[in-house]
């Protein structure tokens, strides 16, 4: 029988040999040099850059209409520069960091390394398939990790390249990729993971939470939610709509940091849907059902999802200032506005992911905050506002993974930022050195060099050793 270090059988999970492999090589991975890893990072960036880039666009072309120029800004691209940022860092990240020596340890010097957490899970989800899979596992490879990865099985074009893409890149025993429904990741979460990097929707993050914990595995939960979009009295109206429309119609609106929904002062709520009409006619024609820019829902069970967001809102006294168009058979559905609706509608309480904009009014900024902070805490709240003041008091009376001050979306394009969410929209940080940060354990060293004079505190404990001990809390 075989039994793991906790005595659970896995001897008939059928990823458990995978596992067991990838185990075995850990430390042969893990001590790998810089230079190693670095070559490792080169690989990926050639195929992904070079040898199938084509084939790439071809399959998100397939699973979700993605544009061309999308998904090179989205999925090439963010994964290239994750490459070039750790290229640029890795060296810096692997040094030993020298920490100071408080006085009452004197005699001894600290610092603490990086070092791999072992063998890790990446699980992935379907908007950005490529981004969020090899985003992550750049994080993995420059931390020195072995890795399996289970992709989305609502992309099928893009997750069997991927497998592809990995089988010539990696051995199977340094990176492997697993295709499969549901059951494939309920069966690897059985495993006991050093660490879990999961990408996905805060339902299915409490189900990754619970079986890590079975071997307190760590984890990195980059969920989402709803992020709300503030516009104050104060903001430049045009500009708004035109980053708001960019970023919420994006990939139809099929973003974890898209904007999910606007809470804007009454004054100004229809000079703004004015001018989303504009920009949206002006991104994908009156027409957008024939515009090449605009992507397409991924599956059919998502459409009627929204599909069925969109009669709740109706049904709820909802007012569809643009939009509204749907067509079942090629999933399509028209950049949306809808307003006036009650509190009670789904759209107002589920996170939407996809092409329709709820607008909710207030009257004061107070009331827009209450709003927010009656929801769980979201993954981006964006704050469109000339007024500093009205700024600050947001940020200072809300929690969220991150914000933007009059532009939304590109906070994740920094790497020099952690990305990630809070409670429900998040646990834990990616994105370069976060990256590098969440697959890799800070392990914490000691030296002792000569006498310690700590020691002169080892028993017994004479009245002289109570005294120095009195010294030692009042003085060091
Ligand atoms: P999902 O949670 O349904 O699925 C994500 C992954 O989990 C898939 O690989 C799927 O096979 C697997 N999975 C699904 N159900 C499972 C279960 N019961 N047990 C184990 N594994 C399971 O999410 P999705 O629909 O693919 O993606 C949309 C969600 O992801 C949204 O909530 C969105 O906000 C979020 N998201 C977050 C980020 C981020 O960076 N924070 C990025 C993209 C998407």
């Amino acid at each position: 029988m075989d039994m793991s270090r906790n005595s659970i059988d896995f001897s008939k999970n059928p990823y458990y040999q995978l596992f067991l492999k990838q185990r075995s090589q850990q430390f042969k991975i893990g001590n790998m040099p810089y230079s190693q890893r670095i070559k490792q990072l080169k690989k990926l960036k050639t195929a992904i850059e070079v040898t199938y880039r084509d084939r790439i666009i071809e399959a998100l072309h397939k699973d979700l209409n993605k544009p061309k120029v999308e998904a090179e800004l989205t999925e090439i691209y963010p994964i290239i520069s994750e490459i070039k940022f750790a290229k640029s860092n890795l060296r810096q990240w692997m040094r030993k960091q020298k920490v100071d020596t408080p006085m009452s340890m004197l005699g001894s010097s600290s610092y603490y390394i990086y070092e791999p957490k072992g063998v890790c899970l990446i699980i992935s989800p379907w908007n950005f398939p490529f981004n969020l899979t090899f985003g992550p596992l750049v994080s993995a490879i420059a931390a020195g990790n072995a890795v399996i990865i289970k992709p989305s099985e609502m992309t099928p074009n893009s997750s069997a390249l991927m497998a592809e893409i990995v089988a010539n890149v990696f051995s199977e025993d340094e990176v492997a990729l697993l295709e499969g429904e549901v059951e494939a990741s309920t069966q690897l979460l059985q495993l006991p993971f050093n660490h879990i990097f999961f990408t996905g929707s805060p339902s299915v993050g409490k189900i990754v939470m619970s079986a890590a914990a079975k071997h307190l595995a760590s984890v990195t939960l980059e969920l989402g939610g709803k992020s709300p979009t503030v516009i104050d009295n104060t903001a430049n109206i045009d500009k708004a709509a035109k980053r708001i429309v960019w970023g919420k119609f994006m990939n139809a609106g099929q973003i974890c940091v898209s904007p999910d929904y606007v809470l804007i002062d009454e004054s100004i709520k229809e000079r703004f849907i004015k001018a989303c009409r504009k920009w949206i006619e002006q991104y994908f024609t009156n027409t957008p059902k024939t515009s090449d820019s605009y992507a397409r829902i991924v599956t059919q069970k998502h459409f009627e999802r929204l599909q069925t967001h969109l009669e709740n809102a109706k049904s709820l006294n909802a007012k569809v200032d643009v939009g509204g168009e749907i067509e079942a058979d090629s999933k399509y559905i028209a950049p949306t506005i809808v307003s006036d609706m009650s509190d009670e509608a789904s759209l107002l309480n589920e996170e939407i992911f996809g092409p329709i904009l709820p607008i909710v009014t207030y009257k004061t900024l107070d009331e827009a905050i209450t709003y927010i902070n009656s929801k769980e805490r979201p993954l981006a709240l964006y704050i469109y506002s000339n007024s500093k003041r009205n700024t600050k008091k947001i940020i200072r009376n809300s929690r969220a993974g991150g914000t933007c001050i009059n532009t939304n979306v590109i906070h994740y394009a920094n790497h020099n930022l952690p990305f990630g969410g809070v409670n429900n929209s998040g646990i834990g940080k990616s994105h370069g050195f976060y990256g590098f940060k969440a697959f890799s354990n800070q392990r914490a060293v000691v030296k002792q060099h000569t006498f310690g004079i700590n020691e002169l505190l080892f028993p017994p404990y004479t009245n002289f050793k109570e005294k120095l001990a009195k010294l030692t809390i009042k003085w060091f």
